[in-house]
């Protein structure tokens, strides 16, 4: 069979993805480890039997509903490539916005007074591994990447190792185990978070899909005690210790930075002017979509 017969083949097998002939590109790419442009010029080349053999168990995988990035194990974010595993979110792109912005807040920042940044629920680290990349040859800032799940964290490691580089991560990376920032005593000048966000209904909607991410990454009502707690269904039960927790590791003039749902991104400027937060701004996403908010501790 040539690539191009298996191209056409496959696309109408995955009924079920919004983007088939994507998917069946990025899984041709991974298993010929060429890229697209030379899939799309070499449309008469066979494929070997060994190839094609892992071609369709992979095509069996995404017609499950698995992501493609799981398939492969990796997910392009921010121009770099990350490893992922299903212990951790996959990297989306509205969350480039949180890096982007943080890459701003540290440039306008002349004075380097911005030397130690926490990520708190790091996952696959893709948030300050993009930031630390920006800068790994021109500040000295030292990364805390936090979360609660050690595998994610096992993740997060790998991705520093690979991105940054063994030393870099050894001196510059210090990753905790920790539910939010519980126990940590560190002061940082600014935290950055793409915490679990979504309200529970949502994400059992979410998964329907067979994505198959870790709910645990996504649900935001997932520390109510109780269903019954009149906050329940906001998705707000890691933000709001986040950001209490936050207000207090924060130094003066320390910089606040989150990703939140559109559904509730009012309630966090609520909550961060009820804590005591200045400066409270959102961002937009690449929909229009109210993103991420960003507020100082004054
Ligand atoms: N919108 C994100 C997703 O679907 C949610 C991420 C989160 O809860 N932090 O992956």
């Amino acid at each position: 069979m040539t690539i191009s017969e298996f191209r056409k083949e496959q696309t109408k097998q995955l009924l079920n993805s919004t983007t088939p002939s994507l998917d069946v590109d990025c899984l041709l790419c991974e298993v010929l480890k060429k890229n697209r442009s030379w899939i799309l010029a070499h449309q008469d080349e066979m494929l070997d039997e060994q190839s094609l053999q892992k071609l369709n168990s992979f095509i069996q995988q995404r017609k499950t509903g698995l992501p493609v990035a799981y398939i492969i194990e990796k997910k392009e974010f921010f121009g770099l490539e990350f490893f992922v595993n299903k212990n951790v979110l996959i990297p989306k792109p509205d969350t480039e916005l949180l890096v982007e912005k943080a890459i701003q807040d540290i440039e306008r920042n002349s004075e380097n007074k911005i030397l130690k940044i926490a990520d708190v629920c790091t996952g696959s680290g893709c948030v300050f591994i993009s930031i630390a990349k920006q800068f790994e040859k021109t500040k000295n800032i030292k990364y805390f990447s936090t979360d609660v799940c050690h595998k994610a964290l096992e993740v997060a490691k790998q991705n520093s190792e690979n991105i940054l580089g063994k030393d870099f991560t050894k001196n510059n990376v210090e990753f905790i185990l920790a539910d939010l920032l519980d126990n940590v005593t560190e002061k940082f000048d600014m935290i950055v978070s793409n915490p679990p966000y979504v309200p529970r209904s949502i994400v059992n909607d979410l998964l329907l899909d067979g994505r198959r991410e870790p709910p645990l990454a996504l649900d935001g009502d997932a520390c109510y005690i109780s269903t019954t707690d009149s906050n329940y269904g906001d998705g707000m039960s890691l933000i709001r210790p986040l950001i209490k927790q936050s207000f207090e590791l924060l130094n003066d003039n320390g910089i606040f930075l989150i990703e939140t749902g559109e559904y509730n991104a009012h309630l966090t400027r609520d909550y961060l002017s009820e804590i005591g937060f200045s400066n409270i701004t959102t961002f937009e996403d690449l929909s229009g979509q109210p993103r991420v908010t960003r507020a100082i501790k004054k």
